[in-house]
């Protein structure tokens, strides 16, 4: 029986039929063109002034849904996750709730550091006053980068699909760069020319230091 169009149902390796206790495709994924090639909107982001590429792309075939989706990194709780295992990895700053981080290498972006609670914790079970305090957060550490100067905007974006520890990334798009503006900015960190070594390292003690006057420890 074909759960998709254009794509048979997936048979385990095993050969054996679909284990009754896996979770069903929800209706919105039933509804995706699984297994086939979606063509390019006319409109579509390939054709932003910020979209890093050039034609000629293709639209990946679209890959059948994995239920239940693996587990990310730290899903089964602080003693699996780099908070407990290390948690001064790549800090720059932190007052105890809350610590920053660099990535552990230069970006090829001005400013490209992640905020998150010091416990281990994701957003949904953040509790009540670290979820207060997110927002004075977020704004202390655009604060923090704007101060480096020549930075146009900060960033802020929380996909949590690699790790289950909250973590925000607060990314510098440099000032000027207009190209460079909006949802394809990470896109182009992968494309434009590392930061030297030692012009990153004091960009992050200039973050850590901006952070560490009003609290906290700069470990930069
Ligand atoms: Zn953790």
């Amino acid at each position: 029986m074909a759960l998709f169009p254009g794509m048979t149902e997936p048979v385990p390796p095993d050969g054996s039929p679909r284990a009754p206790h896996l979770p069903a495709p929800s209706a919105y994924v039933q509804r995706l063109p699984i297994g086939r090639r979606i063509p390019f909107p006319a409109d579509g982001i390939p054709f932003w002034e910020s979209f890093p590429y050039e034609a000629p792309l293709e639209v990946k075939v679209l890959e059948a849904p994995v239920l239940p989706e693996p587990e990310r990194h730290g899903e089964a709780g602080a003693q699996d996750c780099g908070c407990t295992k290390d948690p001064l990895r790549n800090v720059i700053w932190s007052d105890g709730a809350w610590s920053v981080r660099h990535t552990g290498e230069p970006p090829s972006l001005p400013a490209m550091v992640l905020l998150g609670p010091v416990a281990h914790h994701d957003l949904h079970d953040l509790p009540g006053p670290l979820a207060a305090g997110l927002g004075a957060m977020l704004q202390r550490v655009e604060r923090a980068i704007m101060s480096l100067g020549g930075i146009g905007r900060v960033h802020v974006n929380r996909w949590g699909d690699g790790g289950a520890h909250l973590h925000y990334w607060l990314i510098g798009r440099p000032e000027g760069m207009m190209q460079l503006r909006g949802t394809c900015l990470p896109l182009w960190d992968d494309l434009l020319p590392r930061v030297p070594e030692d012009e990153w390292r004091e960009s992050m003690r200039k973050i850590a230091a901006s952070l560490a006057h009003d609290g906290g420890v700069s470990y930069a």
